[in-house]
C-alpha cells in the first residue's frame, strides 16, 4: 500500500435539452459557442483529455492524460450530451477509464442520473435515481461501480443505506459533513472541519451489519483550487499536497467542480496535468482513489451529521429554505421562493406520481421494480419493448407497450424536475429554474394524455408563491415563460420533418431529437407525403398527411394533417435547426449544411433585395446552427443585421433579431430601431 495524493473531478452539466423535442436549444449566453455546454467542452473537458507538457530543457513535448491519472464522476445528464454532441471527448473518456490498469473503477466512480439532493428526494426516487446512475455507468464502462458521487456531496443515512444496499462500497464527502470519529477499540471523540485528520478513509456504520466507506476531500486545497489560484503553479501545488501527507501513508484529495480545470481558470487544465505528473514521478504518489482504496482497508469510524451537503452550512437547506447560502445574491434579495418551489414540485410528484404507479400496476407485475430496471432502458442497455415485455404480466400490445413507456417517462421527466442546479442560485428567474419548470411541464402533459388528469391549476396556485427578487415576476409567469415556447406539439414535429425533406429533395435527415420519421410520397401530388412519426422513447407512432409549397423568396408553407386536423404552418415557426436547413437547401442546394456559406449569400441579398419576415427568422437560425461561430460568420451576421434593421422591419422581428444583434455588439441599432 501507498500513499494517494490527486484529484477527484466531479464532470457535470444540467439537462440543457428542451425536454419535447430532445435537443439543445441555443444559448445566447453562451455566444459564439452554441450553448454552455459546448463552450465548457472546448475550454475543459475536450482540453482535458490530453494536455501537451515540456519535457526536458530541449523543447520536446509529451502529452499527459489527467483524466486517467484522477478521480472522476460524470454526471449521465453530461455523459449524454457528450455521446451526441461531442463524440470524440466520450470516446476518448471512455477509452482511458476502460483501459484503467486495475479497471475502470480506480478511476471513475458512478452518480445519480439526475443531479437531484438525494436527502430531500422520496424513498423510491431515491433508489431509482441511484439504479438508473449505475446502470448509466455500467453501460458506458462496462463494470459495475464502487463508489458513488451524491450531487452536492448531500448526503443522510437513509442516502447511504440506499447506495450500499445497490452495491457501492464508497462516497467522498467534506470534513465540514464529519461529527466524530472512533479509533479501533476506542471511544468516539467530536471532530470539526479543522481537527478531522483526512488522510484517512472511514467507515460509517450502517443497518444489517452493512458499512460504507468515506473518504474527505481536504477543505482548504480544494477551495484554494477552485476559488483561488494554486491551480496556476502545478509544481507547488503537486508539493503542497505530497507535504501534507508528512511521509506517511494515507491520503491527500483535492474535490472540484471539474470545469474548474480550463473553464473557470484558464489553462487549469494546464496545472492540473502538471501537478499530476510531477506526483507521480517527482514524488513517486499514487494518484488514482480507486485503486488506491482497492488495497486499503478503514478501520476508523466516522459519523456524520443527520444531513449535509458541501455548499450548503445548514444541512441541505439551501435547496429547500431562504437559509443565507446563495450564489449571484445582490443587495436587499432573498430566497423565500425556494420553499415554494420545492412544495409545489413535491406537491406535483405526490399527485401525478401516485396516478401513474396505480395505472402501471394494471400491466406490470410490479411497478417498483420495473421503475428501477428502467435505467437500462434509459442507458440504451434496454431496448423499450423488451423492457416491458420482461416486466408485464401478460402480453401487451403496441398501444398499452406505448403507454407503460409513457407512463415510465413521466417519472423520468419528475426526477428530472428536482435538477438541484433550480435552488442553488439567487434567483428562480434564471434558466436552471426554468430548465426544472419544462421537465415538470413534460410530465404533466404525458400524464394529461395517458391519464386524463389535469394538474397544471394545481400546480400553478402553488407556483403563484415563487416571488422573483426582480419585480413584478412570480412562478406562473416563470411557468409561462419556461414552457410556451417549447410546448410539445407532434404536428409541428412533422411539418419541420415535411419542411426539410421538401427543401432537401428527400435528403433529409430522419432522426432529430426524440423523434424518428419515415416518409412516403402519395400517388397523386408529388409535393405531398404520408409521414409516420415515431417517438423512440415511448414508441408511439402517429400518421399525417404533409404538403408543402415554397412561397416568395426564402419561405415555405406546411400542411398537416392527421385524422382529426388540419394546420398550417410557416417557416419561422419551425425551429431554428430545421429554419437553418431548409435555408442552406434554398441559399446553397439541397441538403447543405454549410451554414457559414449561407450567412454569407444571405448577407449578400439582403444588401440587394426587400427583405421579408422569412429573413429575419433564417438570419437567426443560421446563427444558432453551428457549434461555434467563426469570426467569419460573424461578420456575416452584422452586415445582414445591419442590412435588415436599415428596412422596414415589425416588431416581431426586432424582438427575434434582439438577443443575436446583443450577442455581436449591435445592440443599439436594433433598440433604436
Ligand atoms: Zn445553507
Amino acid at each position: 500500500m501507498s500513499p494517494v495524493a490527486g484529484f477527484h473531478l466531479h464532470l457535470y452539466q444540467p439537462p440543457r435539452e428542451d425536454p419535447w423535442l430532445g435537443l439543445v436549444a441555443n444559448e445566447w449566453s453562451a455566444w459564439p459557442y452554441h450553448d454552455w455546454n459546448e463552450r465548457i467542452a472546448a475550454e475543459c473537458y475536450r482540453a482535458m483529455v490530453a494536455v501537451a507538457l515540456p519535457l526536458g530543457e530541449n523543447g520536446e513535448t509529451e502529452l499527459v492524460e489527467p483524466l486517467t491519472r484522477s478521480s472522476l464522476d460524470v454526471g449521465p445528464t453530461l455523459h449524454y450530451w457528450l455521446e451526441r454532441h461531442s463524440p470524440d471527448v466520450e470516446r476518448a473518456l471512455g477509452y482511458q477509464v476502460r483501459r484503467a490498469a486495475s479497471g475502470p473503477s480506480a478511476v471513475a466512480i458512478a452518480a445519480p442520473l439526475v443531479h437531484a439532493i438525494l436527502p430531500l428526494a422520496s424513498a423510491k426516487d431515491r433508489d431509482r435515481l441511484i439504479a438508473w446512475g449505475i446502470a448509466d455507468y455500467a453501460r458506458r464502462f462496462g463494470a459495475s461501480p464502487l463508489g458513488m458521487w451524491l450531487p452536492e456531496t448531500a448526503v443522510d443515512l437513509a442516502t447511504l443505506e440506499s447506495i450500499a444496499r445497490q452495491g457501492i462500497r464508497y462516497t467522498i464527502l467534506m470534513p465540514t459533513q464529519a461529527v466524530r470519529v472512533r479509533e479501533p477499540g476506542g471511544d468516539w471523540r467530536p471532530v470539526d472541519a479543522h481537527s478531522l485528520d483526512t488522510s484517512r478513509p472511514y467507515l460509517v456504520q450502517l443497518g444489517e451489519g452493512r458499512t460504507i466507506t468515506v473518504v474527505f476531500g481536504h477543505a482548504s486545497l480544494s477551495q484554494r483550487v477552485a476559488f483561488g489560484d494554486l491551480i496556476d503553479d502545478g509544481t507547488e501545488l503537486a508539493d503542497i499536497m505530497a507535504r501534507e501527507l508528512h511521509d506517511r501513508d494515507g491520503v491527500v484529495l483535492l474535490v472540484a467542480d471539474g470545469e474548474t480545470y480550463g473553464h473557470h481558470h484558464r489553462f487549469g487544465d494546464l496545472g492540473l496535468a502538471w501537478a499530476l505528473r510531477r506526483l507521480q514521478r517527482h514524488h513517486k504518489l499514487e494518484t488514482t482513489l480507486g485503486a488506491w482504496l482497492a488495497t486499503t482497508e478503514p478501520t476508523w469510524e466516522v459519523e456524520l451529521a443527520l444531513v449535509s451537503a458541501w455548499s450548503c452550512a445548514h444541512g441541505v437547506e439551501r435547496w429547500r429554505s431562504d437559509c443565507g447560502c446563495v450564489t449571484g445574491e445582490q443587495p436587499g434579495w432573498h430566497q423565500g421562493w425556494r420553499a415554494p418551489l420545492r412544495e409545489a414540485l413535491d406537491w406535483l410528484r405526490e399527485a401525478l406520481g401516485g396516478a401513474v404507479d396505480a395505472e402501471l400496476a394494471r400491466h406490470l407485475r410490479s411497478v417498483d421494480d420495473a421503475l428501477l430496471d428502467y435505467g437500462r432502458v434509459l442507458s440504451g442497455e434496454a431496448e423499450p419493448h423488451e423492457f416491458v415485455t420482461i416486466h408485464a404480466h401478460r402480453p401487451l400490445d403496441a398501444d398499452e407497450t406505448s403507454r407503460v413507456l409513457e407512463l415510465c417517462e413521466v417519472h423520468r421527466n419528475l426526477l428530472y424536475s428536482f435538477t438541484s442546479c433550480a435552488w442553488f442560485f439567487a434567483d428562480p428567474a434564471e434558466i436552471e429554474t426554468s430548465i426544472v419548470l419544462r421537465y415538470a411541464a413534460v410530465a404533466m402533459e404525458i400524464g394529461f394524455r395517458a391519464l386524463d388528469v389535469d394538474l397544471e391549476a394545481g400546480l400553478l396556485e402553488r407556483l403563484a408563491k415563487v416571488r422573483s427578487n426582480r419585480p413584478g415576476i412570480e412562478g406562473r409567469t416563470l411557468w409561462r415563460r419556461a414552457c410556451d415556447a417549447y410546448r410539445f406539439d407532434e404536428a409541428l414535429v412533422v411539418a419541420g420533418f415535411a419542411a426539410e425533406l421538401f427543401a432537401s429533395k428527400d435528403s433529409a435527415r430522419t432522426v432529430r431529437g426524440f423523434w424518428r420519421m419515415k416518409a412516403e410520397p402519395t400517388d397523386d401530388d408529388p409535393d405531398a407525403r404520408r409521414i409516420v412519426l415515431t417517438n423512440t422513447l415511448t414508441l408511439r407512432q402517429s400518421h399525417y398527411l404533409t404538403r408543402v409549397e415554397r412561397l416568395g423568396g426564402l419561405g415555405v408553407e406546411v400542411h398537416v394533417n392527421d385524422a382529426d386536423s388540419s394546420r398550417r404552418f410557416v417557416l419561422g415557426e419551425l425551429g431554428n435547426d430545421v429554419v437553418a436547413r431548409v435555408a442552406c437547401s434554398w441559399l446553397i442546394g439541397p441538403g447543405s449544411e454549410n451554414y457559414e456559406g449561407a450567412l454569407d449569400l444571405l448577407a449578400a441579398q439582403l444588401l440587394e433585395q426587400p427583405a421579408s419576415s422569412d429573413e429575419a427568422a433564417v438570419l437567426v437560425a443560421l446563427a444558432s446552427a453551428p457549434r461555434y461561430v467563426t469570426p467569419i460568420a460573424e461578420a456575416s451576421i452584422r452586415r445582414a443585421l445591419t442590412a435588415l434593421v436599415g428596412q422596414p422591419i415589425s416588431k416581431t422581428d426586432i424582438d427575434l433579431l434582439t438577443p443575436l444583434a446583443r450577442a455581436v455588439g449591435l445592440s443599439e441599432i436594433v433598440e433604436t430601431n
